[in-house]
């Protein structure tokens, strides 16, 4: 068998059945007890945060390869409740059914786990806060902040940056329309323990689905069919916007 130094060695499901009863939870959708990362066994977790609206295979595909590249237990598709950065520019779809998109796409995928908690907080989603409470639910667990590069050269202006900073792994993962310069001295980066994934360029983004689905364009094979229905059932995205 051969095998690269960015392989996994040692795959590590967590083993639901092996746990107290009270543990079984998963980490991002409910609190657990003060040993819970020893419990499950996840060594490195993965947070891929964003407003999901909707969620297309651009997300998948890089969650999946940023767990591949770095060995991540899993990765959380954590569902901001408010996107401080959306709200006011546009009409953002409902959380419960941003939720609702997530957990249909990653139903079924090995590591990957939709997650409600900054639903369940309320009030603006600010990573600082889902990363401090992360971090306290799962002490001892390396987080992984799974960021696409647009994403990454807007980092500046994320609120308490320099408290995430501190506590995690950044994980930049391309995206085609932006080159983010990771090494000079006026990168976003500069500061931050980085890790740059590379993941099949995939020019998917929200906007564009949201206007396919206003103007009955296909979805297929850009958003995954369990979620295509939860669109159509729920009637999500009838106009443009
Ligand atoms: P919108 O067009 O509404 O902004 P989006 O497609 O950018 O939606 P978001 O929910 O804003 O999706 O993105 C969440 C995270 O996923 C961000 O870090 C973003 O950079 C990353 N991401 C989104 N689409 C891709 C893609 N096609 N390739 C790589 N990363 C992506
Ligand atoms: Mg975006």
């Amino acid at each position: 068998m051969w095998s690269s130094p960015h392989q996994r060695t040692q795959p590590r499901e967590p083993d639901l059945a092996d746990q107290r009863p009270e543990d079984r939870t998963r980490p991002g959708t409910s609190p657990s007890g003060r040993y819970a990362s020893l419990v499950s066994g996840f060594r490195r977790l993965g947070i891929l945060g964003g407003t999901f609206d909707p969620v297309h295979v651009g997300h998948l595909v890089a969650a999946v390869n940023a767990r591949h590249e770095l060995g991540l237990d899993q990765v959380l598709l954590v569902v901001a409740n408010e996107p401080w950065q959306k709200v006011g520019n546009r009409p953002v779809t409902p959380a419960a059914d941003r939720l609702a998109l997530v957990e249909a796409a990653v139903e079924g995928v090995e590591g990957l786990e939709s997650s409600g908690i900054e639903i369940e907080r309320g009030g603006p989603s600010y990573t600082a806060d889902t990363v401090a409470e992360l971090e306290a639910r799962w002490p001892g667990v390396e987080l992984n902040l799974i960021v696409g590069a647009d994403a990454a050269a807007g980092l500046g202006c994320w609120e308490r940056i320099a408290e995430v900073r501190s506590k995690v792994v950044l994980v930049v993962v391309n995206r085609p329309g932006t080159t983010i310069d990771a090494s000079g001295p006026d990168s976003p980066l500069v500061g931050w323990d980085v890790r740059m994934v590379e993941v099949p360029a995939l020019e998917i983004s929200s906007t564009d689905l949201r206007d396919r689905v206003a103007s009955g364009r296909p979805l297929d094979f850009l958003v995954p069919m369990p979620a295509i229905h939860v669109i159509r059932e729920r009637g999500l995205y009838p106009v443009s916007r």
